[in-house]
């Protein structure tokens, strides 16, 4: 059974940023719907219910059943993103990449400022649904990407890149409080992101 991530802090402390009800429809409904439909669609083929989330995305063109294989990418890749996403934000923590991280993003893309704008491009240019993301290697090699739907790196590569920072671009992530102006909510959740935690994300994928 995968559960959601628990949260260390309070849907209404990412304001004014990332608003409150937002927040807890996102955690509450859309997340927690993404983990049942996995954890249900997993019942159908048990010999897949014991590998992990990551494992279990680079093996889906092994699940015999194309309408569960393809339930699965579409909701155990909602379980893993959202993971992702709600773990990477906080208030307080480190604002900015520091360390080792820092610096493969200086010499990967020039900077975080940089960074930031790849990454605002590939989320605007996204049509539809989606995500942008920041994956890492076990070389520690960084690179910027999108995906459609739930669909992530770690799925599209079989494991070979695995995703440190996700941005939700789907409308439910901003709608109430952006409107149609998905740019102006990519700049508010650069605010709210922890690098503390994605510099953890970073260590642990580098061998
Ligand atoms: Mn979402």
């Amino acid at each position: 059974m995968f559960k959601q991530v628990a949260l260390d802090y309070n849907f209404s402390d990412l304001e004014p940023f990332i608003d409150a009800l937002t927040m807890e429809t996102h955690y509450t409904k859309h997340h927690s719907a993404y983990t049942n439909n996995l954890n249900a669609a997993l019942e159908k083929v048990p010999e897949f219910s014991n590998l992990g989330i990551e494992e279990l995305l680079t093996k889906l063109d092994t699940v015999g059943d194309e309408a569960v294989s393809q339930t699965i990418r579409n909701n155990g890749g909602g379980f893993y993103n959202h993971n992702l996403y709600f773990t990477t934000m906080k208030p307080g923590g480190s604002k900015e990449p520091f360390g080792d991280l820092a610096a493969k993003i200086t010499e990967t893309f020039g900077g975080y400022d940089a960074l930031k704008e790849k990454l605002t491009a590939l989320s605007i240019q996204r049509f539809g649904s989606g995500w942008a993301w920041l994956s890492a290697n076990k070389a520690g090699d960084l690179k910027v990407s999108s995906s459609p739907n739930q669909d992530n790196p770690v799925f599209e590569t079989k494991g070979e890149w695995t995703p440190i920072l996700g941005i939700d671009v789907w409308e439910h992530a901003y709608y109430l409080k952006y409107k149609n102006l998905r740019g102006d909510y990519v700049k508010a959740f650069y605010e709210v992101l922890n690098w503390d935690e994605i510099a953890k994300n970073y260590t642990a994928v580098k061998e």
